[in-house]
């Protein structure tokens, strides 16, 4: 990348969200320092990525100062913290919020590494000089990270909190909140907004941002709830957020309007139930001209990740491009809809963009929401045609010229019919002009060419018309592109050949076990093959040169969405 084009992408991202407590003095700083990220992130594939699952590759980096008190937590702790399944600390977390599609065992937690100067001095420079002497406290303490692994450095005592692409600063004492904010920043994850227009959480973030309590890249204003060791844990991802990661599978998402209809009745499960099944999440497109820009709809409740929310409730957000504070980024952002009246709670009810959504009932003990949703969707056409309109409820999709000239026709219709009736009654035609016959009864007098026009139209109709058909969400494969669906959330884009080839392995799988287990359990391999690793825990056995594919088209994951 040349200079230039790094400046502008490093702006795109300070623009974005990476400062969770920063203000605009520091962008200059920033930009310097974030140089250095960049290129060393262009060659490790650090940074934003989606979809994701696998290992979290991190440094967990303990500095202290000269003057620090005694720390809160020891290394074990925080190693319990950040690597240990059970201890209901980070690794749990994103445990859960992936459905075991992240794992946490290869994160590394070094220090205490000691800072050669007092907390004063150090709370009084820039945030990257900070991070910058801690990481050089390890060099001199005898440990470099890799550089494939994303670097959190925390310090006694507490000094500050950030995270940008794979770099995060946190303190000794933070708690599972600011990991799960700070880490969720660090796979790609932008901030949540809310829509309303009145809330500033801060005097450096930009209106509505951090205002859905509901997602935890709205840390610190999120529900959460105790845990024994460290801390408050945060609320799970908002469904736009889990949707977008990748951490939905493919059977519990449903885009309204995709299979035609303009009403329906869902039941929803709660988004974050640990058991598997249920729709948690519908999408619901009114933009043809964005389908990437739709409502959605999700269920919450105080269960599994979700225990520290206060009530049971339905909400909607809408996920669009850009923010308020920065309209041209090309990135979709999720926004908590908000009831504009009263106390301003979130909305669970909506009538806008001919779409209407209203909740049926909720069973808080049965874990189900029933929501009504309409809307018109699936009779608008798609990008670049429009609907024709002979009568007015001819919702044929056609060109805007065809359009223009239909209205011609009807304006001519008078001008165009025998003044003294004929053989066909009172709508027979001068001579050269016949009947259009769009719809069953239309007896506007045009043009022969007219007439095979309109003909042909209808026969096009139903391949013009419902962009809903279309709307597959954030992971949405560039052209050329299919999921490999190695299995219900494997969001990767392959050829479709991969795809292919996958399926057969998923088919041939039990072929290729050893029938009388081995050295790695039940799932152990027959000679000559080994576990796919699409992803963690798949064991799939297949050719070595089918695991090498996987491991490559993961690496290619991110590039292979149509949306960054
Ligand atoms: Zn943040």
């Amino acid at each position: 990348m040349f200079r230039a084009e790094i400046l502008a992408r490093i702006n795109e991202i300070i623009g974005r969200s990476i400062l969770c407590q920063g203000d605009q003095a520091m962008k200059h700083h920033l930009q310097t320092a974030m140089l250095a990220v960049l290129i060393l992130g262009s060659a490790s594939g650090l940074g934003a990525q989606h979809p994701f699952r696998g290992s979290l590759l991190w440094s967990v980096l303990l500095c202290d100062y000269t003057d620090s008190p005694a720390s809160p937590r020891s290394p074990a702790d925080v190693r319990d913290m950040f690597t240990t399944l059970g201890t209901d600390g980070v690794a749990d977390y994103w445990s859960r919020a992936s459905r075991q599609g992240i794992v946490s065992n290869r994160i590394e937690v070094r220090g205490f590494f000691r800072v050669n100067q007092t907390v004063a001095v150090a709370t009084a420079k820039g945030r990257w000089d900070r991070f910058n002497d801690c990481v050089s406290a390890a060099a001199s303490g005898g440990y470099t990270p890799p550089a494939a692994n994303g670097i959190i450095v925390m310090t006694n005592p507490n000094i500050d909190l950030w995270g940008a692409p794979g770099r995060a600063f946190a303190a000794i004492d933070h708690d599972v909140g600011a990991f799960g904010h700070e880490v969720g920043h660090g796979l790609g994850f932008n901030h949540s907004f809310s829509d309303d227009p009145t809330y500033r959480n801060a005097p450096w973030a930009q209106i509505g941002e951090y205002g859905d309590p509901w997602d935890v890249m709205s840390y610190g204003n999120v529900f959460g709830r105790p845990t024994a060791r460290f801390g408050s844990s945060p609320v799970g991802h908002n469904g736009p957020h889990l949707d977008r990661i990748g951490w939905l599978p493919r059977n519990e998402i449903v885009t309204f309007g995709g299979d035609g209809a303009a009403s329906h009745t869902y039941t929803l499960t709660a988004l974050h139930d640990a058991t598997p099944g249920g729709i948690r999440l519908v999408r619901i497109p009114f933009d043809p001209g964005d389908l990437f820009h739709y409502y959605t709809v999700e269920f919450r409740m105080g269960r599994d990740q979700d225990t520290g929310i206060p009530a049971a409730i339905v909400l909607l957000h809408e996920v669009r491009r850009g923010t308020p504070g920065d309209p041209t980024n090309t990135q979709y952002f999720s926004f908590l809809m908000i009831d504009p009246t009263g106390s301003r709670p979130p909305r669970s009810s909506l009538n806008a963009n001919g779409v209407t959504v209203s909740v049926l009932g909720i069973d808080a003990v049965a874990g189900r929401a029933t929501v009504s949703v309409t809307g018109n969707i699936a009779q608008r056409c798609l990008q670049g045609f429009v609907w024709r309109e002979a009568r007015p409820s001819d919702h044929v999709c056609v060109t805007g010229a065809v359009r223009t000239e239909t209205r011609q026709e009807n304006q001519l219709a008078g001008s165009r019919r025998s003044p003294n009736g004929g053989a066909f009654g009172p709508n027979t035609c001068l001579q050269g002009f016949v009947w259009r016959e769009a719809f069953p009864n239309d007896q506007v007098c045009v043009l022969g060419a007219s007439r095979t026009r309109a003909a042909s139209d209808n026969a096009a109709a139903a391949s013009r018309a419902n962009p809903a058909r279309f709307v597959f969400g954030p992971n949405t494969c560039k052209a050329g592109y299919v999921w490999r669906e190695a299995d219900g959330m494997d969001y990767v884009c392959v050829s479709g050949a991969t795809r292919d080839d996958t399926r057969q392995e998923n088919a041939l799988a039990s072929t290729r076990r050893s029938p009388t287990g081995g050295p790695f359990g039940p799932n152990t391999c027959l000679q000559g093959f080994v576990w796919r690793e699409a992803f963690p825990g798949d064991q799939v056995c297949v050719l070595g040169a089918s695991r090498t594919r996987a491991a490559a088209d993961n690496g290619q994951a991110a590039s292979r969405v149509e949306k960054p």
